[in-house]
């Protein structure tokens, strides 16, 4: 019986860097690329299906509001090694704007109110507005279970373009090799998903965290000072 001669491979293509990743820890994001699993705990994933649900809500919202506005809106660049979805874009008159939307625990939504966006929510909108080049975009937040909300806008910033552009130029260049960088320690290993792969016990974390709360990434976190305050989704 003749014996049919396989084809080469095909080669996976590298995962692309996802946009919900652009203000994390460096080893958590190669861990992503790389494929590597995450340890969601009950309480998270009752909190991820109720946000689940509310996006969906706040999306038919969304569309029932602005004739304007899509949602879902597939957004992949390959000179960024960039591939995700936008949760909705508004068409405007001065071009095109990206609203991006999260739900968060009361605890959390008092921080925000008091002192600003989570940085990772900030870090993710900054990235829509360089690689799609919107003239601006809303950040819009929830409070898990109340409803209330919060909603922040932004336009381009370069000093956070370039950041973004250095963090994910990093993530590529250890995605290439297969190789975690060091650990970012800080506050964020308590909740992380992949922590099991960063420390040896829970003790372990607990006392890294406690000498190193800090997040200092490199380069430094430029500063949040361009978000406004905003009563409606689009000015
Ligand atoms: S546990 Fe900390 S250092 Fe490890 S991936 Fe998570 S955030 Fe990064």
């Amino acid at each position: 019986m003749p014996v049919k001669e396989k084809g080469p491979a095909k080669k996976r293509e590298p995962r692309r860097f996802p946009p919900s990743l652009a203000g994390s820890c460096l080893r958590y994001a190669v861990m992503d690329v790389l494929g590597f699993g995450r340890l969601i705990d009950p309480e998270s994933q009752q909190a991820m299906r109720e946000g689940t649900d509310r996006h969906k809500v706040f999306q038919q919202q969304l569309l029932a509001d602005y004739a304007m506005a899509r949602v879902e809106v597939p957004l992949r660049d390959e000179s960024w090694g960039v591939s995700g979805r936008m949760d909705a874009l508004i068409e405007t008159p001065r071009g095109p704007w990206v609203v991006e939307y999260k739900t968060v625990s009361e605890e959390r939504f008092r921080l925000v109110e008091e002192s600003g966006p989570i940085l990772g929510h900030w870090a993710q909108l900054q990235l829509y507005l360089a690689v799609g080049r919107m003239v601006g975009g809303s950040l819009v937040v929830d409070q898990r279970p109340s409803g209330e909300r919060l909603i922040f806008h932004a336009e381009p910033d370069p000093v956070w373009d370039a950041w973004i552009r250095a963090r994910i130029n990093q993530v590529k260049a250890f995605q290439t090799t297969r190789k975690l960088p060091s650990r970012e320690v800080s506050r964020a290993c308590l909740s992380c998903d992949r922590w099991q792969r960063c420390f040896a016990s829970e003790a372990d974390r607990q006392n890294q965290v406690s000498d190193h709360p800090l997040w200092e990434p490199e380069p430094p976190v430029p500063a949040r000072a361009a978000f406004q305050r905003a009563e409606e989704i689009v000015s």
